[in-house]
């Protein structure tokens, strides 16, 4: 068996302990003879799963009792709809534009009442993160939204947007359980889990109590109500199983990890050798904004076409995977989630100062 290092910015890395674990169990989990996958979502067995996954999230993220904590399905791009179908009361939002992702959100918020682009970073292809401090956020807006962490851009939010008193909605997709976050500074957080968290086809909603009622906009399907999910615990009709069970997975390993607060102090270790050397290095550069840079995903260019595409065929060659930018930026982008080892990004370093020196004169 060989594992190459997985840079992808989702499906992405997942904790090799977990994933052996997870075949240990394939055939018989816990001595019931059967596979997770093969299980009734309504067995005990299952019940268990799903509750002591709902409890270590909690206690990792030190979620309050007055949210609650949903596991559905759809991906982060469904949320674009059940947010304003759940939550514009008085048909307004704000949107804060910083990359395709909050773009889509907004497009989609649009088909269901007034989605105000009150800030954005288009005008230099999403490279920072926009000044929040005093935005005009409207007088009857339900709530105001962002993308807390850019995976295609690789910027992140420092602080969070002052949103004069209304309720905050954050994608968090490509930063879930990077680091500690105060929940009670959020009416919803959600996110996909395939980028740091498990395998596609679960997202994960935190959100404020109050935010759930029956009060959702006319004709919005009983599957996006927000109120369906908490009711039945996330098992009004069969949810994403297999998935829960390895979420369970990585958050008893973040725990044993020591929790979001050691993660982070590990995440920036890992992101301080890659941005200190693209900082130094002749050939390559980081595309965004200092202060505004994520330690999730990590753009970066040569500025020529060319040698970006032999430095990613090379790199493929070498054993690190997927370095390949997005279409919209280019270059490359290397995405060290919380389960990418610091070995990972050392020996990427590595191979870039050796591919520096090979290539530039
Ligand atoms: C990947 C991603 C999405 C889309 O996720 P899907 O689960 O594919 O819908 C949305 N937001 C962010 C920040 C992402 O990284």
């Amino acid at each position: 068996m060989s594992r190459v290092y997985n840079f992808s910015a989702g499906p992405a890395v997942l904790p090799e302990e977990v994933l052996k674990e997870a075949a240990e169990e394939m055939l018989d989990y816990k001595g019931c003879g059967m596979s997770v996958m093969e299980m009734s979502h309504r067995s005990k067995m299952y019940e268990t799963i799903i509750n002591e996954a709902e409890a270590d999230l909690r206690e990792l993220m030190n979620i309050p009792d007055n949210y609650k904590v949903l596991f559905l399905q759809g991906g982060a791009s469904q949320q674009f709809a059940m947010i304003p179908m759940n939550l514009m009361k008085n048909g307004v939002a704000d949107y804060i534009i910083t990359g395709q992702w909050a773009k889509k959100a907004w497009k989609e918020a649009s088909m269901y009442g007034k989605a105000n682009a009150i800030a954005s970073s288009e005008d230099k292809t999403f490279s920072y993160i926009p000044d929040c401090s005093d935005l005009p956020i409207s007088e009857d807006a339900d709530y105001v939204y962002i993308c807390e962490n850019n995976t295609i851009y690789g910027t992140k939010y420092k602080t969070l947007p002052n949103t004069k008193g209304k309720i905050l909605v954050s994608d968090v997709s490509s930063c879930f359980l990077s680091e500690p976050v105060d929940v009670t500074k959020y009416g919803v957080i959600y996110g996909g889990v395939q980028k740091n968290v498990g395998p596609a086809g679960v997202v994960i909603v935190i959100i404020r109590e109050d935010l759930i009622t029956e009060d959702v906009l006319p004709g919005t399907p009983t599957m996006l109500r927000y109120k369906i999910h908490a009711d039945a615990k996330s098992l009004y009709n069969t949810p994403p199983a297999y998935g829960i069970y390895i979420c369970g997975k990585v958050f008893k390993w973040l725990k044993a990890r020591g929790g979001l607060a050691a993660m982070k102090e590990y995440n920036e270790k890992k992101a301080k050798i890659l941005y200190d050397f693209l900082d130094e290095s002749k050939l390559f550069k980081g595309t965004v904004r200092k202060e505004d840079r994520s330690l999730m995903n990590v753009p970066f260019v040569t500025g020529d076409a060319d040698l970006d595409a032999k430095f990613v065929k090379e790199a493929k060659a070498a054993g690190f995977e997927n370095l390949k930018g997005h279409r919209s930026v280019g270059g490359m982008r290397a995405s060290i989630y919380n389960a990418m080892p610091i070995e990972g990004v050392e020996k990427l370093v590595e191979f870039m100062k050796k591919f520096e020196a090979e290539n530039c004169q």
